[in-house]
């Protein structure tokens, strides 16, 4: 818990300046925050708004804020972040001491170790943005092409929203109740990336209140490096206000498949050719997943009268491997999809007998990981820590990465709780200007080690077993990106950026020179 008297004399001073009148005075880059204005601000200090701000998904960190602001229009978040800026004056003279208190958005806190927190400083609840935006918070253009978003929305909000209007984004994460203000300050992967990328590379235009407190307008044209450090940038650069998302058509139905092997190279060679074929006769969305005999084997995709048989296809070979498949259809592309379905049966190296379909709307598809919240929360298994570690593993080395590290480590755990994703992507709809890192190979690996802890296992105990995979790969040269990743020590950030570091140090200095936002990634602290 931390304390803040600077914080609490900075609130005292918000209140005192509400009676100046607003100015706001137009720059080159951007409306200027710095003249007199008033503050105007309230911000929220209960004991309920200070520990939902405290916490996130990952449940391991607690880090209170001193306040929150629950803003109802992006030029609040531009006054606050221009007062934080200590630009505060009045006809020209400084007004009050310069504060120094950090900020950080939070979109919906899924974060797992406190990255949208502001310890001490002030949290933006970029919730609050989203339910104010006027006319709406997704806006679907006229021909359909692109939705503008306010950033707080949640992922399943703007599907709602555009699938009224038959068209519908055309990347995914597997979960959908996340912000999208907050995946894209990561990346925002999942089955649907080896087609079009990951989420950032799927944005063409972004609102941005800089650190500086500046409100700009960005895009590949327009003020690029914002554009370009603002996507994967850890909310290092500026708060996201609206993005432009790229829509496509929207699907009414989808064939989603989930089949199994007892062989690692037919899984690995059978994923590697479908992620190769991106035109229509190939599948829409390709993740996988393992099976293992030590951790809880859930069945529940399957048919009733098929269950028994695919877990003693587990007990029998200690691990399965489950490709997962998905074709979209609709009445126009129906023909298509009885091509696709039988390539897939005839072609594929899978155990016998072991396919299975299930023909689901496209909504459910996408919202598919919320039936499982719903389960682990009704077992109280969801707000529990979660070490998660997710990693991208180049396609050379995977081979490697398997034997040591899910033959070798996983494998001889007495027991493991949770979901490991285990799929490949191409590289080829990553841009390298934008901030995220990924393996320097044309296909590279998706692996998430999701587990939670609780019951017999503390999540140190699982912590240590990530840091050990984490050794692994660097003693085996396995040269890994960690995702959605946090790092106490300024070496091990400008290992991970590497090339780009000098770009991202840079990008801080232009847009936040004072090094206020998003302090809960650690990065600059
Ligand atoms: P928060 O945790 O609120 O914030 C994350 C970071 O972004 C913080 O540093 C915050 O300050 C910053 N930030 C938030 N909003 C803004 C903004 N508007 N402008 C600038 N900075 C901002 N990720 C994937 O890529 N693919 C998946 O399939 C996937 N599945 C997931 C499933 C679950 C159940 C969970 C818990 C997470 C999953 N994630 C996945 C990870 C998820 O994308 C990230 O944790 C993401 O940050 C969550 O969004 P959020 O709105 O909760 O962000």
């Amino acid at each position: 818990m931390t304390t803040n008297l600077g914080l609490s004399i900075i609130i005292t001073l918000i209140t005192l300046f509400i009676s100046l009148t607003p100015t706001l005075t137009k720059s080159e880059e951007g409306i200027d925050v710095f003249l007199p204005i008033t503050l105007n601000l309230t911000v929220l200090t209960d004991p309920f708004s200070i520990s939902a701000a405290s916490h996130d998904f990952g449940n391991i960190t607690d880090e209170s804020p001193g306040a929150v602001l629950c803003p109802s229009s992006p030029t609040e978040v531009a006054r606050l972040l221009g007062f934080a800026n200590g630009g505060f004056s009045y006809n020209g003279v400084s007004t009050i001491p310069e504060p120094t208190f950090k900020v950080a958005a939070r979109g919906q806190g899924h974060s797992l170790r406190g990255q949208a927190s502001a310890p001490g400083g002030i949290v933006v609840n970029m919730t609050c943005l989203a339910m104010a935006a006027k006319p709406a918070a997704v806006v679907v253009s006229a021909d359909g092409t692109y939705a503008d978003v306010a950033a707080g929305t949640m992922w399943v909000d703007v599907l709602k929203a555009a699938v009224e209007r038959g068209v519908s984004p055309v990347t995914w994460t597997d979960y959908l109740y996340l912000s999208v203000g907050g995946t894209l300050s990561n990346a925002g992967i999942g089955g649907q990336t080896f087609r079009h990328g990951p989420q950032i590379s799927n944005v063409h235009e972004l609102d941005v209140i800089t650190g500086k407190g500046k409100m700009m307008t960005c895009s590949p044209k327009l003020n690029p490096e914002l554009f370009y450090g603002v996507l994967g940038g850890l909310g290092q650069f500026g708060i996201i206000t609206r993005a432009r998302i790229a829509l496509g058509h929207a699907p009414t139905r989808v064939k989603w498949s989930r089949i199994l092997y007892s062989d690692f190279s037919a899984f690995k060679r059978d994923q590697e050719r479908l992620i190769s074929m991106t035109n229509d006769l190939g599948v829409d969305f390709l993740e996988g997943q393992l099976m293992m005999s030590n951790g809880i084997v859930d069945t529940s995709f399957f048919p009733l009268s098929d269950q028994t048989r695919v877990a003693s296809l587990v007990n029998d070979h200690r691990i399965i491997y489950v490709l997962e498949v998905a074709k979209y259809y609709d009445s126009t592309t129906l023909p298509i999809i009885g091509q696709v379905m039988d390539m897939l049966s005839r072609t594929l190296g899978f155990a016998p007998g072991f396919m299975f379909i299930q023909d689901v709307p496209y909504f459910d598809f996408l919202n598919r990981v919320r039936n499982e919240e719903e389960k682990l929360r009704s077992l109280g298994l969801w707000e529990v820590p979660h070490p998660w570690l997710n990693i991208f593993v180049p396609e050379s080395r995977i081979q490697d990465f398997h034997d040591g590290v899910i033959n070798g480590l996983l494998l001889n755990q007495t027991a493991t709780a949770g979901v490991t994703l285990f799929y490949p992507t191409n590289r080829n709809k990553w841009n390298d200007r934008m901030s995220t890192m990924s393996p320097d190979e044309d296909v590279f690996y998706v692996i998430g080690l999701l587990q939670s802890a609780g019951g017999s296992q503390n999540w140190q105990e699982l912590e240590n077993l990530n840091d050990k995979i984490i050794q692994f790969c660097e003693n085996s040269g396995i040269k890994i990106k960690e995702y959605l990743m946090h790092y106490i020590r300024k070496e091990d950030w400008v290992k991970h950026f590497g090339p780009k570091w000098d770009d991202f140090l840079r990008r801080k200095i232009m847009f936040d020179p004072k090094r206020l936002l998003s302090p809960g990634q650690d990065i600059f602290n």
